[in-house]
């Protein structure tokens, strides 16, 4: 008997990726499981290794495009309580993986440390952000990283300090492990302060979001490369308002794709490739994607 039974009260079988996912498309993900405590969560890296089974994390969904057929293996969602706490001893923040960054960054505010209010507006969650070293021009989410806690694949729990911890731009070296938790240390400020800056800024924010008809959905095509944005090159390659099949770029935000109802990810995949390819023909850029693939 597989060793994955064990767990039925927490799998969910073809989990539809059109819940899972802001493009609201793909096919199914065989196994999708969310754990309710550690000790489970380590149990079940040990049932899928014994098993032979992938086994992948899962976030918002925010930045995910899964093809067509769907994605193989299990993926883990820390959505559970377990996993989404905030604890605030100032200077100190220790974030669970499975909290939306946007929470971290409005408690860090009202508890007045400064730090991360430059990372208002990006969706997502805080594990998702710490893996990819989530930035905008402002800030970027690792300088303010002290230590992680994170699980390998193998079931292993296993402390990181400041000075193993590497990140890049919109990378880290925490891309090959669940990441469970991380700690910040943040600079004490003025909690008014704060929070009316991260209103000003959430307003910029939310105006470069599309309007969305009903069963439509979105996500980032491309990373900012360093020192431009992503939504210039395009617009200048001519792609504003562009689409393949149903997958169509924004007029207002050149750097989101929207897709209908009727939108394959295939669409998505090809619209990514059209505009690297055109943008590298015409302005001599390297676009690079913003989408995990599954
Ligand atoms: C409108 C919009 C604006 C955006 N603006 C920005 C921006 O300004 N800056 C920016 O950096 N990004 C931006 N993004 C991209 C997106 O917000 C980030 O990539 C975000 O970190 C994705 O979070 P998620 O939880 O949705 O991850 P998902 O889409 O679920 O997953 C993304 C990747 O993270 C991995 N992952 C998820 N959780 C974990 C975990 N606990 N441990 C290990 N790996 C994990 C997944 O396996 C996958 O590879 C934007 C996206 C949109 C739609």
């Amino acid at each position: 008997m597989p060793k994955i039974d064990a767990f039925r009260e927490i799998l969910q079988f073809d989990a539809p990726t059109s819940e899972l996912t802001w493009l609201k498309l793909g096919g199914p993900i065989e196994y999708l499981a969310r754990p309710r405590s550690e000790q489970e969560l380590l149990a079940l890296l040990n049932a899928c290794q014994e098993d032979g089974i992938e086994t992948r994390a899962l976030g918002d969904g925010s930045a995910l495009l899964v093809s067509n057929v769907g994605a193989p293996g299990m993926a883990i969602q820390l959505s559970e309580p377990a996993f989404t706490d905030i604890v605030v001893e100032s200077p100190r923040v220790v974030a669970g993986a499975g909290a939306k960054l946007g929470r971290l960054v409005t408690t860090a505010a009202s508890a007045g440390l400064s730090g991360i209010e430059g990372l208002v507006g990006v969706p997502g969650t805080v594990g998702a952000a710490v893996v990819t070293n989530a930035s905008t021009t402002d800030v970027s989410l690792g300088q303010w990283v002290t230590s992680a806690r994170v699980a390998t694949y193998d079931g292993k729990i296993v402390e990181l300090s400041a000075d193993e911890l590497v990140f890049g731009y919109r990378d880290s070296n925490l891309d090959v492990a669940l990441v469970l938790s991380v700690e910040l240390q943040l600079d004490p400020d003025s909690a008014e302060t704060l929070t009316k800056r991260l209103q000003k800024m959430w307003i910029v924010r939310e105006q470069a979001r599309p309007d969305l008809k009903q069963g439509e959905g979105y996500a980032r095509l491309f990373k900012n490369p360093r020192g431009e944005r992503a939504a210039d090159l395009i617009k200048d390659a001519g792609f504003s308002g562009a689409s393949v099949g149903g997958a169509s770029v924004c007029q207002g935000n050149p750097n989101l794709v929207k897709t209908s109802p009727n939108c394959s990810s295939a669409d998505v995949a090809r619209l990514v490739a059209l505009i690297q390819e055109q943008v590298r023909a015409r302005i001599g850029v390297e676009l690079e994607s913003e989408l995990t693939v599954w």
